[in-house]
C-alpha cells in the first residue's frame, strides 16, 4: 500500500499540471484548466466603464471617486480560488497570473489612457504581520512592472477594522472612516498625476472609493481603478 501511495505521489507530480489561473488540476499539455480555458469567468463584451461589470450586471449607483474600475474576471469559479490561493495560501505563480490579466485588461480598457503611477489599497500592518504581505500591494507592483510605471505605496490603513466582506454593503463605508490616510512619507508628490488603483477583489467598490478620495484630496488629477475579480450583485 505504501509503495502504491508513493508511486500515485511520484505520478502526480510528473503527470498533472495545475491550471495557471486558478489552480486546479488540468490537463499535462495544457496550463489551463477547462473553465478557464472557456473564459466562463472571463469579463468580455459589453461591459460597464463606470463598475467593470457586465452591462447587464452593472451596480452603479451614486458616482465613486474614480473615474472608472476594470477586472479580468468575475469573482467566482477558478478565478475565486485563486483569490483565495493568493490571498491566504501565499501563492505567487497565481498572483503573477492575476497580475498578467490585470495588466492586459487595463492595456485594454484604459487604451485611451495614460497613467504616471501605480498604487494599491492598504492593509493594516497587523494583518500584513500575520498574512506576511499585502496581497493588493503585490498585484500593484506586479501590474506596474508589467506596464512599465512606476509603484508607490500612497495610502495608509491607520486603524483595523473589520473585513469588508463581513458586513453588509450599507456598512462598508462607514466601517472605513478615518481608517486611511495619505501616507506621509509617499517619496513624491502626486499633484496632477494620474494613477492606477489596485486591489484585489472589488465587492462594492467601497475600499477603493475611500482610497481615490485620500488620492484626489492631495491632489492627484484622476483614479482608474483595476481588480483581479468582481463580484456581481446576483
Ligand atoms: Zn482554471
Ligand atoms: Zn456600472
Amino acid at each position: 500500500m505504501k509503495i502504491q501511495e508513493a508511486y500515485n505521489n511520484f505520478k502526480n507530480l510528473i503527470f498533472t499540471r495545475r491550471c495557471t489561473i486558478c489552480g486546479d488540476v488540468c490537463d499535462v499539455r495544457k496550463s489551463l484548466c477547462g473553465a478557464c480555458e472557456d473564459g466562463t469567468f472571463r469579463i468580455e463584451g459589453d461591459v460597464c466603464e463606470k463598475c467593470g461589470a457586465p452591462k447587464k450586471a452593472c451596480v452603479c449607483r451614486s458616482a465613486p471617486f474614480y473615474m472608472s474600475s476594470c477586472a479580468p474576471f468575475v469573482y467566482e469559479g477558478g478565478p475565486q480560488k485563486a483569490i483565495f490561493l493568493m490571498k491566504y495560501k501565499n501563492d505567487l505563480t497565481i498572483t503573477e497570473s492575476l497580475a498578467a490579466e490585470m495588466a492586459e485588461c487595463v492595456k485594454k480598457r484604459y487604451s485611451g489612457y495614460d497613467f504616471d503611477c501605480v498604487t494599491f489599497v492598504p492593509a493594516h500592518k497587523t494583518d500584513v504581520k500575520r498574512r506576511g504581505y499585502n496581497q493588493a500591494e503585490r498585484l500593484a507592483k506586479m501590474v506596474a512592472r508589467k506596464l512599465d510605471l512606476p509603484c508607490y505605496e500612497l495610502v495608509k490603513k491607520d486603524f483595523h477594522t473589520a473585513p469588508q466582506h463581513s458586513l453588509p454593503a450599507h456598512l462598508r463605508t462607514g466601517n472605513l472612516a478615518g481608517a486611511l490616510s495619505y501616507n506621509a512619507e509617499a517619496p513624491c508628490s502626486i499633484e496632477h498625476m494620474r494613477i492606477l488603483l489596485c486591489d484585489d477583489l472589488k465587492t462594492t467598490g467601497s475600499t477603493l472609493n475611500e482610497s481615490a478620495k485620500i488620492l484626489l484630496f492631495k491632489g492627484a488629477a484622476e483614479i482608474r481603478c483595476v481588480t483581479a475579480c468582481i463580484k456581481l450583485n446576483k
